[in-house]
């Protein structure tokens, strides 16, 4: 989520204003180590479970994703994770480093290349991409803005040029399951919403031996997801901070007056990744310049702050759905129904 409302980060915890070039350039370095590890050692047809996210902007993998991306990393399925957009025009939450804002230096995008290669290596995902190259489309803003204007942001791009460079992804790494967002881009930024269109055609034409031959060979992706919140689940998270003295959870005090959420019957699937739950922290905090991990839902050291952050929900959109497992029929397991075993967990590439 680009636009957070997040308060203000801890006073105690603060990066060093570094300059933005020195910040890609050991961003550069990272992915280029990250790269080799991944030649070196994993062939993607090794690895039996693959699993393929695409989401808008830096953080918002870790946001909605990042516990079952680490659970699914530490049972040695392959992890791709494919970002769209650098999110240059997202708020800066540390003073220090607002000079990097998209109305000041511009610099956002860079240092947010890095943030992310950190929140990777706090989840260990070692495949990570950005759609088109680093820097191909810019995050679009929210609707009605300038940037939302531009001609190179994610909003104006040429929708076939996108669909192909994700065509050439599924294609290289074969993932039985994808996830990314619904129609509506979960809370409605354009860079979602973009996400989501890319993202269905981009299976579709993976799949057609007619389509870009030259971009691979053909691959059918079993089973398509959209990420999720369930109202309930929101609505804990809201009843929580009011009984913490907290009153500002987005303005609201019910989840139905929320633009986002998902009503509870309409989730298909529930991962409880709550053993990944410090991972996930640790990927939200390298992601700095964005969520405030010390404001008042992360102190909500309780059940329900456990609960909203260690176990993601999903809609299943295409594919088998697994036996019920969780609550209310939900599978807990986005594999489920493919008929693959986890043999491999312990294999060389694990
Ligand atoms: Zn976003």
């Amino acid at each position: 989520m680009t636009d957070a409302t997040l308060p203000p980060p801890d006073p105690g915890e603060r990066l060093p204003a570094d300059d933005a070039e020195a910040v890609l350039a050991a961003a550069a370095t990272a992915v280029e180590a990250v790269a080799e590890e991944v030649d070196a050692d994993m062939d993607a047809l090794d690895v039996p479970r693959r699993l393929l996210l695409v989401h808008a902007h830096p953080d918002d993998e870790t946001i909605g994703t990042g516990a079952t991306m680490a659970k699914y990393a530490a049972e040695h399925a392959r992890v791709t994770l494919v970002t769209c957009t650098l999110g240059e025009e997202g708020e800066v939450l540390v003073p220090e480093l607002a000079h990097l804002a998209a109305d000041q230096e511009d610099g956002l995008g860079s240092h947010r290349i890095g943030e992310l290669a950190a929140a990777m290596e706090a989840l260990r995902v070692t495949d990570s991409r950005f759609l088109g190259g680093p820097g191909r489309w810019r995050d679009s803003g929210m609707m009605g803005t300038p940037a939302n204007e531009r001609p190179d942001c994610f909003w104006q791009a040429d929708l076939d040029e996108a669909v192909r460079a994700l065509v050439a992804v599924l294609r290289e790494v074969r993932p039985q399951v994808v996830v990314t967002y619904d129609s509506r881009g979960g809370y409605g930024h354009p860079d979602h919403v973009q996400a989501h269109r890319v993202t269905v055609a981009a299976v579709d034409a993976a799949a057609d031996p007619a389509y870009a031959p030259e971009a691979g060979e053909v691959w059918s992706v079993d089973k398509l997801y959209w990420t999720a919140v369930p109202r309930s689940v929101l609505q804990a998270g809201i009843d929580a901070l009011k009984a913490s003295g907290e009153t500002n959870f987005f303005g609201v005090d019910s989840a139905d007056d929320l633009p986002f959420g998902n009503d509870d019957d309409e989730v298909t699937t529930e991962i409880d990744a709550s053993e990944h739950l410090e991972a996930k922290v640790a990927a939200m905090r390298a992601h700095r310049t964005q969520i405030a991990v010390d404001g008042p839902f992360f102190a909500l050291s309780n059940n329900v702050g456990q609960r909203a952050f260690g176990v993601e929900h999903f809609v299943l959109a295409r594919g088998p759905r697994g036996a019920g497992v969780a609550a209310l029929g939900r599978e807990g397991d986005l594999f489920a129904g493919l008929g693959l075993d986890r043999e491999g967990l312990d294999g060389p590439n694990g």
